[in-house]
């Protein structure tokens, strides 16, 4: 199989201009299959930072002069544009973060979904006349406006998917944005800052800083930006925050998850267990927020859900990512696998059962020896208070939990501080609506049906999932605020 593993030249894209180096040195790019360094990536310092707000904040006033309509027709054509160059992005994907080939292809599809939907919206913004009293004289009615110069922040484990949930939507709404992906992730949002500017979008409109925590900062307390929204963990959200507070700036907060799936004995089994254990195990290697993490099972049908598990995981192989037969990509960088493993020895010491991996693969190409992987792992009877059963792994780590009644299933759903996403099989329809409403998660997904897919549906958590909403109409509204207008 040849692979083309050549990346793009990085830049820093300020007001139009494609900058190869940034005040804020040089990152080497390490592609996480190899361990071996890509290529270098410029790092935005806080002057960067100062002359892409600027580039966003002069650029304002063109893009809100343009007509709704016209805004929708770039837009547009970017999602075109993305569908075009899809194979491409696709494979920037895999070379980013180490990604399976087969997991960027529909990511990238699901990014040109949201851009086409939010470019939809961009010309059916409206206000609403509240107060028309003819004997009072007086007209009343709000008009949403946008924010002005909003600051992004990625993370790396789905860039190109959080450029749909929020780049797409600010723009649609009339801002300007000055977009941070994570260092470890240039190559596809290289390729997404040329499809911008094919698009027709001018310059200025979207800018593009890359660098580290340093660089977010910078974003984050810029005067002049008048939003932030965030994709991250929690402790990051904290420092976010505690930023935002100094100017009492908005924020919109995208964090993780420890989403439980509950599975009662009615469910459609063999959907259930491959569904819960591919988006675990095989989903960018267990990096995904919103990952079932927790399978919490009816003791009557735990046993037989162990077996079906352990048959499939024992067909899943970690290798290069551009495999069609691999499905457990690396992870992130040598560091997340040193954390992800000692989270695997703890959770043996606590006395949770390891049924499958836990460890590095011992049979891994040459090319691949020296890559991020961590086998797929399974560990059985998770007591929920245990640090397995409460944080987020960020790892291809599934945990399994047994239940009896209905009540403890609810009470160890809801037994973390996290509240992303939270699943349910069972064919009662009155079980499903008592669950969907006891389970403390700002999504439930009923037998099989998945989040983010479906633009349409507003997505986003509670607890220290973070809040504020991307998609649906809730995720436009998060970049508009409302103007009241009275007129006497
Ligand atoms: P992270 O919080 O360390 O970093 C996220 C981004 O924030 C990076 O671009 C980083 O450079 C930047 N950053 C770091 N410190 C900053 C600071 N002080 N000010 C401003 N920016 C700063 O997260 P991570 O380890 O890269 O990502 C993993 C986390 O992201 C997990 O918890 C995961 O669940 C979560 N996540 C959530 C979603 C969602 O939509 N809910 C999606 C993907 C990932």
């Amino acid at each position: 199989m040849t692979v083309d593993l050549s990346v793009p030249v990085v830049h820093l894209h300020i007001g139009g201009e494609a900058r190869t180096g940034g005040s804020g040195g040089v990152h080497q790019h390490v592609y996480p299959a190899t361990g071996e360094v890509q290529g270098p990536v410029p790092l935005a310092g806080p002057d960067d930072v100062d002359a892409a707000v600027g580039a966003a904040h002069q650029a304002y006033a063109q893009w809100r002069a343009w007509r709704p309509s016209e805004r929708a027709r770039v837009l547009r054509r970017l999602g075109e544009l993305m569908e075009r160059d899809a194979a491409e992005i696709a494979r920037l994907s895999v070379l980013d973060n180490g990604m399976s080939a087969g997991m960027s292809q529909p990511l990238v599809a699901i990014m040109a979904n949201w851009t086409s939907y939010y470019a939809g919206w961009a010309d059916k913004v409206e206000g609403r006349v509240t107060s028309f009293p003819a004997n009072q004289r007086e007209l009343g009615y709000s008009m949403p406006e946008p924010y002005g110069v909003v600051g992004i922040i990625l993370t790396w484990n789905g860039p190109v998917v959080s450029v749909g949930m929020k780049l797409i939507p600010a723009l649609a709404a009339g801002n300007t944005v000055v977009m941070k992906p994570s260092e470890l992730t240039p190559y596809a949002t290289e390729h997404l800052m040329g499809l911008v500017k094919e698009a027709g979008i001018p310059d200025g409109i979207v800018n593009l800083v890359l660098g580290g925590p340093e660089t977010g900062d910078a974003l984050v307390r810029h005067p002049l930006v008048n939003k932030v929204s965030f994709t991250g963990g929690p402790a990051t959200a904290r420092k976010i925050l505690t930023r935002c507070a100094e100017s009492l700036k908005p924020a919109v907060l995208e964090l993780g998850g420890k989403s439980a799936n509950v599975l009662f004995p009615d469910a459609d089994l063999d959907t259930a267990v491959a569904v819960n254990a591919f988006s675990v195990l095989g989903t960018l290697a267990g990096q995904g927020c919103a990952i079932p993490s927790r399978m919490i099972v009816h003791n009557d049908i735990y046993d037989d859900v162990a077996d079906r598990v352990l048959a499939i995981v024992s067909g899943m192989r970690c290798g290069d990512p551009f495999d069609p037969a691999t499905l457990i990509s690396p992870v992130v960088t040598r560091e997340a696998r040193q954390r992800i493993l000692a989270m695997i020895d703890r959770a043996q010491t606590d006395g949770a059962k390891l049924l499958a991996g836990g460890r590095v693969p011992d049979y891994l190409s040459r090319e691949c020896s020296d890559g991020f992987f961590v086998e797929p792992t399974v560990f059985g009877d998770v007591e929920p208070d245990s640090e397995l059963g409460q944080i987020e792994v960020f790892g291809p780590v599934l945990s399994l939990m047994r239940f009896e009644t209905e009540e403890q299933a609810i009470a160890i759903a809801n037994s973390t501080e996290y509240g992303l996403a939270a699943y349910v099989y069972t064919k009662d329809i009155d079980r499903v609506q008592r669950l969907v409403s006891a389970l403390d998660a700002g999504g439930v997904y009923v037998n099989g049906a998945s989040p983010v897919t479906g633009c349409e549906l507003a997505f986003g958590g509670v607890g220290i999932s973070g809040y504020g909403r991307e998609g649906g109409e809730e995720g436009l509204f998060e970049f508009l605020r409302t103007k009241a207008v009275g007129i006497a």
